[in-house]
């Protein structure tokens, strides 16, 4: 049975009580570590093996509440005597910037005891990631809308972000999408044309009413929101009832917290 732990749900901000984006989906023994923010290392450690267990880490964008707690899982992997190959699925651009980031920091790819291999996205581009599971990036324009630029300030860098879809069963009966983060919710429309078993769907970034307007007619097992603004945090219990009022065709709306499993 699929299922999710959710080691991080916070927003960008600093928070006592949530860290930042980090879950593991897992699927016929097979665990994908869904962005890396901090700390999710220790998180891993603390659900025993997991660590030793992970098959591949998928990173949505760059941004350091997504990917910060990267080093420091490499490291503890490598102090934990990890050998089992690791891959990291990233946007192009983050590839040679991690793997400097990652030797400016005594953790040579060499020297970890276990293969590193890094796959850079491509756009609708699918990823085999073993039997009957697959995953494909759709890429998204977060990256482009979230600068505070100075005047006259060049901004032209690439800029690149994902959603994520995952498929899994001999009938790709389990389709799950992990929205990353998003500009708009218009983004996830291409992938609500077909039913989906899980979406995993942040909430910073635009209102409720925004979301529950693209999610009003679409087929949705169960929607998990992650990645809450501030304000929606602080009232859980009235972001669910409003949403449940909302969006009433979806089978199960979720508000996970920290630490929280789910099956599916
Ligand atoms: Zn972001």
């Amino acid at each position: 049975m699929p299922s999710i732990s959710f080691l991080g749900t916070g927003s960008g901000l600093p928070s006592a009580e949530r860290f930042f984006s980090s879950a593991i989906l897992s699927v016929d023994g097979r665990n994908l570590l869904i962005d890396a923010g901090e700390p999710c290392v220790h998180l891993l450690r603390d659900r025993g093996d997991v660590l030793q267990e992970i098959d591949a880490i998928l990173l949505t964008h760059g941004h350091v509440d997504h990917v910060g707690g990267l080093p420091a899982l490499l490291q503890g992997a490598m102090l934990l005597e990890r050998t089992k190959p690791l891959t990291i699925y990233l946007p192009g651009e983050m590839v040679s910037p991690f793997r400097d980031w990652i030797r400016a920091l005594y953790l040579t790819e060499e020297g970890l005891g276990f293969p590193l291999r890094w796959v850079a996205w491509i756009d609708q581009e699918t990823v085999i990631l073993g039997d009957d599971l697959s995953v494909t990036p759709y890429a998204n324009t977060h990256l482009q809308s979230c600068y505070r630029p100075l005047p006259g300030a060049n901004l032209s860098r690439s800029c690149d972000s994902y959603s994520l879809e995952i498929y899994h069963g001999a009938g790709r009966n389990f389709r799950a999408v992990f929205s990353g983060d998003l500009s708009s919710p218009d983004e996830l429309k291409p992938l609500l044309a077909d039913p989906l078993s899980v979406l995993v769907c942040e909430l910073s970034h635009f209102s409720m009413s925004e979301l529950a307007q693209v999610l009003k007619d679409a087929s949705v097992g169960s929607l998990c929101l992650v990645h809450l603004s501030e304000d929606l945090a602080e009232d859980r219990e009235y972001l669910q009832e409003k949403l449940e009022e909302l969006l009433p065709k979806i089978g199960d709306i979720i508000i996970p917290g920290d630490g929280e499993h789910l099956d599916f």
